[in-house]
């Protein structure tokens, strides 16, 4: 069934499932199982000849697995979707599947952490440069393409400073080059920000974050062109065998229908999050798109619908207190991740981003007095009372 014409949130819940295919289960099935079996040994000919329609092995292709390609993709207003097990087997499959020895990446200056590893190992094991630019003009950008520039990967909002990128002036320089655009819209989720609306070629989400959304999944999407994801799915992704478990597929799909609600919701309460926090005397400065008095406030009305549910502020002291006020709190939990029902709250410098030598850290706006916060589902009033007292025992 295709509910392509419905709105988004009709399409969270229905894409690409038809219950009556399913003896009318309402809940998409859960394949658990790692083969499929042929009627007869010519029907697994036709099979692997490509021959006939059907399903194989499970890392080839599951019909849960499948179901949550093709909402993704319609969500995504893609032609198809992949899945993978993490966010970073959708990272290496797609910049893998982009690149052969002796090319160049042109990429945002600030991207997550295992994202830079990946690119600093195949620097060193295939010689594929790569260069960062802050995308803030055409201009920046043009600089640093050079004839072996394999694709542009963008960020946006970077983590954790919320810096956006104006991903229509990226595509449209992209394009006078015909180099691809690869955009990680995790923060964002596509409710938020639909960078192939914008002219960009491949979406990667962690679906870990806001797509999984219940903190209980760690899982990757990639949403681009038929052409390019069918050769995605027939290398890297077949080949280095990053897939997704049916059941994780499966959880997603039950993440996706509440999508829209939880990020409205996350953006409520981040929104108010974000008036009180300014207001404290103990906090210095606070990163949200939304903010009208943010840089790049201008790149946050084009590309995207609402703020989110990331805040980053720094606070008025040293690393130690930034500690001490994480340490304080009595029910936000400190952890890493993001996008859960729960709100969780970091310390950047000496965790996610520990492994960015320390000059290099300061420069991107990574100080020891940074914190990021993932505003949650819970009452935002008592979400804030127990960030104040922390933030008053300092
Ligand atoms: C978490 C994250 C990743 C990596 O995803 P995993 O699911 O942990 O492998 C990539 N990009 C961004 C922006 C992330 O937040």
């Amino acid at each position: 069934m295709s509910n392509k014409s419905k709105r988004f949130e009709t399409t969270a819940i229905h894409e690409g499932y038809d219950a009556k295919e399913m003896l009318g289960s309402l809940s998409t099935p859960l394949f658990q199982t790692s083969t499929f079996t042929f009627d007869t040994a010519e029907q697994g000919e036709r099979r692997f000849a490509g021959e006939e329609d059907g399903y194989i092995y499970s890392r080839l292709g599951n019909p849960t697995v499948s179901v949550l390609e093709e909402r993704i993709a319609a969500l995504e207003q893609g032609e198809r979707g992949l899945a993978f097990g993490s966010g970073m087997a959708a990272v290496s499959a797609v910049l893998i599947a982009l690149t052969k020895a002796n090319d160049h990446i042109v990429c945002s200056s600030g991207l997550y952490g295992c994202t830079f590893g990946l690119l600093t190992m195949m620097k060193e094991k295939y010689n594929i440069a790569h260069d960062f630019s802050a995308m803030d003009s055409e201009a920046a950008i043009r600089a640093l393409i050079r004839p072996e520039t394999a694709c542009i990967y963008v960020e946006t909002p970077i983590n954790p400073t919320m810096k956006l990128i104006d991903l229509k002036m990226v595509s449209d320089v992209a394009r006078e080059f015909n180099i691809p655009v690869v955009v990680d819209n995790t923060f964002s989720s596509p409710y938020l920000q639909q960078p192939l609306e914008l002219g960009c070629d491949v979406v990667i989400h962690s679906a870990t974050k806001y797509i999984g959304g219940h903190g209980d999944v760690v899982a990757g999407l990639v949403v681009g062109k038929k052409d390019f994801l069918d050769s995605v799915a027939m290398t890297t992704q077949k080949d280095i065998g990053g897939i997704i478990s049916p059941f994780d597929a499966w959880l997603l799909l039950r993440g996706l229908k509440t999508l829209p609600i939880r990020l409205d919701r996350h953006s409520d309460n981040a929104e108010n999050i974000f008036g009180k926090l300014i207001d404290h005397s103990k906090v210095d400065r606070v990163y949200y798109p939304s903010d009208p008095d943010h840089a790049d406030y201008p790149i946050y009305k084009k590309q995207m619908k609402r703020g989110g549910g990331i805040i980053s502020f720094t606070i008025k002291g040293t690393k130690k207190d930034a500690q001490f006020l994480l340490n304080k709190l009595s029910f936000l939990k400190i952890a890493v991740s993001l996008g859960d029902a729960e709100t969780l709250i970091e310390h950047p410098a000496t965790m996610t981003h520990s492994v960015i030598p320390e000059t290099v850290r300061n420069q991107m706006g990574i100080t020891d007095q940074l914190i990021r916060l993932s505003v949650g589902l819970e009452a935002w009033e008592d979400i804030w009372e127990d960030l104040e007292q922390a933030l008053n025992q300092l």
